[in-house]
């Protein structure tokens, strides 16, 4: 079974597929040709970026993570500020320190090469690299993806078909489901609600102690994002002189904190999920929730329900957490939660889903109910398609995760008022959003090329 920590990943923005993906691909690459031997002979690395991650990939940082992974960076570890200097220097040095091989010739727009014109197969998302020696033989190359979420997957694993197309299960965790009526009927026979059978998993992985301090380690570096998004004025970077809205909302709420008191629950969650998302545009420190691009809707939702008066409640971010992270688990089994395969019902509905789960097992849903909760996240985000302006992280983006923490928390209401029978179920609706995945238009599913990103620019 995938973990909690498959879904929550401390990373840096903008983007987990665009961004983290490449990052680690970078690294994976040269650890495969250190392992082979061939990498104290390279003189040159090139690296062909395909179909959404060329066509998206300067808005969304590509170019910059795939140098900071060649030079060893990894996504959990880095620090932005230090990211960027780094980068810089080898944009005006024209020197890359190549990851356990020492200092080549590097030109980023010659050996970084976008081939938007080439649309991949397997998955959108292709990654070729090409180590050279000094003559300018090719020593070693790769084909990799970045699957969304900041998974990566080499061409062979993704070529290579699971047995009966079954999602095969590796032996990790304790409780096996493949469905969502799978996790139920578990949870109904080990009367066991749906946190408490994802953390049986985890106590498979490592000690419970070790669990509950990630958990809270993930809980903090959200809570770090928001904090950060709340505090930072200006401009995100990138060209579209987008202005970071969340600060002037915040001091406004902080100054009159019972105004417009009916209403105020959406200024409330409006901020907290902006906030993140502008930091994630700013390339800052997120959690992908279940990616970078709907990293706030999660946040959002936990800081409003389970801080009060600046306490927090620990148990019940962890329940929050672990229930959400089930569901999201069941998105990446049985469909993807990447933008450049399923449009942004895929990100953003996703993310809505397992909040509004989160917070029903919070208020106390029966798994039905948390199940519930999570099909109706994702029923009313079904066919909300990916067309980021200029590329960028930030249109429609960042206000989509402020309408999707508040869309959560209505899904999360809508369940726990109904009857104990619902018509639609969580594994159809997956499949639904599947089904509408692949018969999307390629110009919706992170290409920039659809939707706003054109009629904006044209306007
Ligand atoms: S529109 Fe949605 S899927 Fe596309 S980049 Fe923005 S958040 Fe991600």
């Amino acid at each position: 079974m995938l973990s909690v920590f498959d879904i929550f990943k401390i990373g840096i923005g903008p983007s987990s597929s665009h961004t983290v993906g490449p990052m680690r691909i970078g690294l994976r690459f040269l650890d495969e040709a250190k392992s082979a031997g061939v990498l104290t002979k390279a003189a040159r690395v090139k690296v062909d970026l395909h179909g959404s991650l060329a066509l998206t990939g300067i808005g969304h940082g590509t170019d910059n993570a795939v140098v900071l992974g060649l030079m060893g960076f990894q996504p959990d570890t880095t620090d932005p500020d230090e990211a960027e200097t780094a980068v810089l220097r080898v944009r005006e040095q024209r020197r890359l320190p190549l990851h356990g091989a020492g200092e080549i010739d590097f030109i980023l727009a010659r050996d970084i090469d976008l081939r938007g014109d080439i649309i991949p197969e397997i998955h959108p998302n292709e990654m070729r690299l090409y180590l050279y020696d000094s003559q300018g033989h090719v020593i070693f190359d790769r084909t990799y993806y970045s699957v969304g979420g900041g998974f990566i997957a080499s061409a062979k694993q993704l070529a290579t078909p699971a047995e009966d197309d079954m999602i095969s299960l590796p032996p990790r965790g304790v409780h096996f489901f493949g469905s969502a009526a799978e996790l139920l009927s578990i949870c109904h026979d080990k009367k066991l609600s749906i946190d408490g059978l994802i953390l049986e998993n985890e106590d498979d992985m490592r000690p419970r102690s070790q669990t509950n301090a990630r958990l809270d380690a993930v809980w903090c570096a959200m809570r770090d994002c928001i904090h950060r998004g709340l505090n930072t004025k200006g401009k995100l970077p990138g060209g579209l002189n987008v202005k970071r809205r969340a600060p002037s909302l915040y001091r406004k709420l902080e100054e009159a904190p019972l105004a417009n008191e009916r209403e105020q629950i959406f200024d409330w969650l409006n901020v907290f999920a902006m906030a993140v998302n502008e930091e994630n545009a700013a390339g800052g420190r997120v959690v992908t929730a279940p990616t970078n691009g709907a990293a706030g809707i999660i946040p959002s939702v936990l800081k409003y329900y389970c801080v009060g008066d600046g306490e927090e409640n620990a148990d019940h971010i962890r329940v929050f957490l672990l229930t959400a992270a089930g569901i999201g688990m069941l998105f990446k089994q049985r469909a993807s939660i990447s933008g450049a395969e399923m449009g942004c019902q895929g990100e953003v509905g996703v993310a809505c889903s397992m909040a509004a789960a989160g917070l029903a097992a919070v208020w106390g849903g029966t798994p039905a109910q948390v199940e519930h909760a999570a099909e109706i996240g994702m029923e009313h985000n079904l066919g909300l398609t990916c067309d980021p302006v200029g590329g960028l992280v930030q249109i429609p983006c960042i206000e989509r995760n402020a309408i999707g923490a508040v869309k959560a928390v209505n899904a999360a209401r809508l369940a726990l008022r109904a009857s104990d029978e619902h018509l639609v179920s969580l594994d159809q609706v997956i499949e639904t959003m599947r089904q509408t995945g692949l018969d999307m238009s390629r110009k919706y599913k992170e290409t920039s090329e659809g939707g706003l990103a054109v009629n904006v620019v044209e306007c």
